[in-house]
């Protein structure tokens, strides 16, 4: 599945905009140094050992940064980090895309800088610092413009993506009415293509856009992860970054979520990103329906009950996303994983519906899914009542 060689057609340039309301008026400063981290999981997951990069992104200050991190990495100069043959598409890379999401990286520049509306998750997409995972879940989206092996792009102008990011955050001014995303707070998601949590173990993207949105005060940032990395403890947010720990049931993740935290780990991490600073949601997702599944969350659910502290409860908040699948991911899983297929493809109960870039996307049809969440909410209202659903879809 060959990728398109660019971002997607540039907005126009925005305004600069003149300060709006008396706040903190100086940019934070961009991390220079990177924090080192080592654990036996980091190492599971990344042993990088070629870098392809844009001379641009190496030549950058964080690109510098990075590869000072990586002694002895062979890096390979490449026009555009959308082509990269050896890397992109799903020929020949279908047995051995684990392997390239663990031991290859790539540096780009980011040259589009556009912020999208959303509405569900959060109220708008920022443009993310990172596209690709380390990660292998086997009902990722992220990959459907570079092929399924892609593995983490590292986005090097932050400050260019952070300072689009105030500016379109002071152009928006005050929040003025509230809705699911957050009663106060402009919610903009900053991890639409990656998982920052990941990338936060090769460089301080993650980090420059929490210090961001701690000076922030009409916007907060949000972003869901599967990866537990208590580096992000140090970060001090301030209350401006929400996390979204991704939970499903243990046997679904250990069947679909490749390479990622258990889900008991990243519940029992709750309360002390909680007490770090930051707001703590979870992403009820993907809902995968198969025999026994109300049986299996309502288990999680009631794990989540007990274990969690009153704290947590008290601001904890959920969204719930139906299972969305996808022709071609289909047929590139039964190459490496089949198993997930017996859960993920069930025609009887799914439907197809072609999306704006022509996918073939395969979702619940809608009197499966309607019935399904109105037995998860329900499932959460007896298990987990104090587990407000911000939204379901
Ligand atoms: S953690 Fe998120 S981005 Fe990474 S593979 Fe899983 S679903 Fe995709």
């Amino acid at each position: 599945m060959p990728g398109p060689t660019h971002d997607p057609a540039p907005l126009p340039a925005e305004p600069e905009q003149p300060a709006l309301f008396d706040w903190e008026d100086t940019v934070p400063p961009v991390h220079d140094d990177r924090r080192s981290y080592d654990s036996p999981a980091a190492r599971r997951l990344l042993d990088i050992r070629a870098v392809y990069a844009e001379p641009a992104a190496a030549a950058s200050p964080r690109g510098r940064q990075i590869l000072a991190g990586l002694p002895g990495v062979p890096v390979t100069e490449v026009s555009s980090h959308w082509r990269i043959p050896s890397l992109h598409g799903n020929d020949g890379n279908v047995a051995r895309w684990t392997r390239v999401k663990t031991e290859t990286l790539v540096l780009g520049v980011k040259r589009t800088l556009a912020t999208r509306p959303n509405g569900r998750s959060a109220d708008w997409i920022a443009p993310g610092a990172s596209n690709g995972c380390a990660m292998a879940c086997a009902y990722c989206y992220v990959p459907r413009r570079k092929g399924y092996a892609n593995p983490i792009t590292l986005f090097t102008n932050i400050e260019a993506i952070v300072e689009h990011v105030r500016r379109h955050v002071r152009a928006q001014g005050p929040k003025r009415e509230p809705n699911q995303c957050d009663p106060h707070a402009w919610v903009y998601d900053i991890g639409e293509n990656g998982d920052c949590s990941v990338d936060d173990l090769l460089c301080d993207n993650t980090a420059d856009l929490v210090a961001a949105f701690r000076s922030l005060p009409t916007a907060k940032a949000s972003f869901a992860t599967k990866f537990v990395n208590p580096a992000l403890l140090d970060l001090d947010p301030r209350g401006r970054t929400r996390i979204r720990f991704s939970l499903m049931p243990a046997d679904d993740s250990k069947l679909l979520d490749i390479r990622t935290s258990p889900v008991a780990e990243r519940i029992a991490a709750a309360a002390d990103f909680h007490d770090a600073g930051y707001e703590v949601h979870f992403n009820l997702s993907p809902v995968v329906l198969r025999q026994g599944w109300q049986r299996d969350w309502a288990e999680l659910l009631g794990h989540l009950d007990d274990v969690l502290p009153a704290r947590v409860k008290q601001q904890a908040a959920a969204e719930i996303i139906m299972l969305t699948h996808n022709q071609a991911l289909h047929e590139v899983n039964l190459g490496w994983h089949p198993r997930a297929e017996d859960v993920l493809w069930q025609p009887e109960a799914q439907e197809n519906k072609r999306s704006q870039n022509g996918a073939v996307n395969v979702r619940y049809t809608p009197g499966v899914k309607s019935g399904a969440i109105d037995r998860l909410t329900g499932i959460i209202a007896s298990r987990a009542p104090w587990l407000r659903v911000r939204y379901a879809f």
